[in-house]
């Protein structure tokens, strides 16, 4: 077999540093960022009501063209953040008809407030001006659901520790397939959702203008509530 010559390597490795460099050539340091037609208008908490009625409904789908991430290429602003869980079914962007940089998003099972996912909210806040930090916690959570049962082992535990405080009552055994109360378990949604927030809110404490906020999204209806 032929091998390729070492000048092709070349060539394609100088090619790269020339495409890197145009790239940052378009991208102007301090540039306002521009926004996506139409812009938002209201509040951040206004803008994510209306965007979940509109899902229900009739989403619109703003801000979802390529011709809106080609004007994003270089900076992003988005105004709010959302910790959900990974759960295939509660898309943030989707539940709240959002789109191209609109949220900063965060997904983990059980919507934990982890030392990645706080790193993650500390970075959005304190370089991208998000204003607003959702928990979106949701129905029939099968983290939540898991933290009922006694601790499953190594990388979930992580997961498990964090949420288990929002458990009342904890099933002694899930070897046999014990089921958890219904009524026990979205309450634990709730209670965990909370408990995020606070935890959000204390490791954002002297960022005072960001508002923490959690909700629970009912997967039998699409709808979001804001909680208390
Ligand atoms: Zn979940």
């Amino acid at each position: 077999m032929r091998r390729t010559p070492a000048i092709v390597y070349f060539c394609l490795f100088v090619l790269v540093l020339v495409c890197r460099g145009q790239a940052d050539e378009n991208c102007q340091p301090g540039a306002p960022c521009p926004v996506c037609d139409p812009p938002r208008s209201g509040t951040e908490l206004d803008a994510l009501r209306e965007g979940n009625a509109r899902f229900r409904s009739t989403p619109n789908h703003l801000h979802q063209s390529a011709e809106c991430a080609k004007r994003l290429a270089c900076c992003q602003k988005p105004f709010a953040i959302v910790l959900s869980c990974s759960d295939s079914r509660v898309p943030p962007e989707i539940v709240f008809d959002q789109g191209v940089g609109d949220l900063f998003t965060i997904r983990v099972a059980g919507n934990v407030a982890s030392p990645a996912a706080l790193g993650s909210i500390e970075y959005a806040v304190a370089h991208l001006g998000a204003k607003l930090v959702v928990v979106m916690g949701h129905q029939r959570c099968g983290a939540v659901e898991a933290a009922f049962c006694p601790r499953p082992g190594p990388h979930i535990d992580a997961i498990w520790d964090l949420i288990r405080p929002a458990v009342r009552k904890p099933l002694p055994s899930c070897e046999h397939h014990e089921r958890v109360d219904p009524t026990e378990w979205e309450e634990a949604v709730r209670t965990n959702a909370k408990n995020m927030a606070k935890l959000i809110a204390d490791d954002l404490r002297g960022g005072s203008a960001v508002k923490v906020v959690s909700a629970y999204y009912k997967l039998d209806d699409g709808t979001v509530e804001f909680l208390k």
